[in-house]
């Protein structure tokens, strides 16, 4: 519903009139002295149609201009940036993020209902102390796994980066070094991320952006344990220089009882060695790809059992073969072994693909069959598979034509890879 300045006042009270946006870092800046203009009511907000208060800002040297685009009630129902519309707990979508909470809320799209659930929201905002948020969001779970994966840990400022000059990609732009736009090769105009709704990503759907970051969860690798069960030691890298031993120690002593923890200061990465395998199992399932201390995602590896350790004693090259060694992540794991006791039909499962009953299998083709002799038969005994095949031997005028070897026929076979018993067509007796 638009709502101007000059009409339709008798809600007016309604209308926000905010002191500071709702901003996300990226959003905002690396500029610690940011400056802003305010205008007040100066647009509608492009989710509820009321008029809001509009900022104005530039987040950084040879960054874009940005502006608020949705209203201070809807950022707080979505717990969202007011700006890029991202989540400001884990900068990524709200689609992905509510996917990742199991946030089902079912917004009103529809004008007056729209207008009844932002006053809802609205009182509901008024009465709580702020450091929630309301609506579906307030209530959901705690942090998933899923987010903290894919949760963003440092501002991309390149998202605040200047168009790309269309005068450019014409090859007509005349502004040169002055021009306030990128030139830049425009990325493939049929990439779906170049389209992108604001109201589908407020509302958390078709958001093209989402689904390749839910792909991307999907096929992220898993850490797998390595078979030596004395194995107890996980590695920890890209420490930096900030993180401390008893951060360590604040993080993994939840899994269970730590022997030691030996932080290599140099090479930024820490040793961590648990009394029980099931403690370092759990501790590895529960860190890798998601610990992040201090800002930074930590990676997480098995470390090398201790008889290979000590084997190599102290030398300096000591850290360098450890992480050498280790099983790559990302590396399918050994193939099951197929079904022993499934006899000729699980034999011949190679990809280890489900099993179909035998009646969905094509009959063979009729002319390649070879049927069994009947009994009685003291002809020749039909070649072995992989052999060349002779001619078959000289018959007396007058002889009556054998009814089971079939001779033109089965002299169509010319290669092993046609034999239809080879091929598995045909049951071998
Ligand atoms: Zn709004
Ligand atoms: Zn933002
Ligand atoms: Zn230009």
């Amino acid at each position: 519903m638009a709502a101007s300045k000059s009409t339709n006042t008798y809600n007016r009270q309604n209308w926000e009139d905010a002191e500071f946006p709702i901003l996300c870092q990226t959003c905002l800046g690396d500029n610690p002295y940011v400056r802003m203009t305010k205008e007040k009511y100066g647009k509608e907000c492009k989710i509820c149609a009321r008029p809001f208060t509009i900022f104005r800002w530039c987040p950084g040297a040879r960054m874009r201009f940005k502006k608020t685009e949705v209203c201070q009630t809807c950022s707080k129902v979505k717990n969202c940036c007011q700006t890029c519309l991202l989540d400001l707990e884990y900068g990524l979508p709200l689609q992905v993020r509510d996917a990742a909470l199991s946030i089902k809320d079912d917004m009103p799209k529809s004008d007056v209902n729209k207008e009844y659930y932002t006053q809802n929201m609205e009182r509901e905002i008024a009465n709580s102390d702020g450091t929630q948020a309301v609506g579906a969001v307030g209530k959901s779970q705690s942090p998933s796994d899923l987010l903290l994966k894919l949760a963003r840990t440092t501002p991309y400022y390149k998202r605040n980066r200047p168009h790309i000059c269309s005068f450019w990609v014409k090859g007509e732009c005349k502004r040169g070094e002055e021009c306030p736009y990128r030139h830049e090769k425009p990325t493939d105009p049929d990439d779906p991320l170049a389209d992108q709704n604001i109201k589908d990503r407020f509302y958390g759907v078709n958001d093209p952006v989402a689904h390749k970051l839910l792909n991307r969860a999907a096929t992220m690798p898993k850490l797998e344990a390595p078979e030596d069960r004395t194995i107890t030691t996980l590695y920890v890298g890209g420490l930096g220089d900030k993180i401390s031993e008893k951060d360590l120690r604040d993080h993994f002593y939840q899994f269970g009882e730590i022997r030691s923890i030996n932080v290599v200061a140099r090479q930024q990465c820490a040793f961590v060695q648990f009394t029980t395998r099931q403690s370092s199992e759990l501790a590895a399932e529960r860190s890798f790809n998601k610990l992040i201390m201090n800002g930074r995602r930590l990676n997480i590896k098995w470390g090398r059992s201790q008889a290979q350790q000590a084997l190599m004693g102290k030398k300096d090259g000591e850290f360098k073969d450890i992480v050498q060694l280790e099983p790559v992540p990302g590396l399918p794991g050994a193939l099951p072994l197929p079904p022993t006791d499934g006899g000729d039909e699980g034999s011949r499962n190679y990809f280890n693909l489900p099993q179909h009953p035998p009646p969905l299998m094509p009959p063979p083709m009729p002319h390649l069959v070879s049927m069994p002799p009947p009994p009685g038969y003291t002809g020749p005994p039909p070649p072995l598979p992989g052999f060349p095949r002779l001619p078959p031997p000289l018959r007396p005028p007058g002889f009556p034509p054998s009814t089971t070897t079939q001779p033109s026929q089965q002299q169509a076979v010319h290669y092993p890879s046609q034999d239809p018993q080879r091929m598995g067509a045909v049951q071998q007796s």
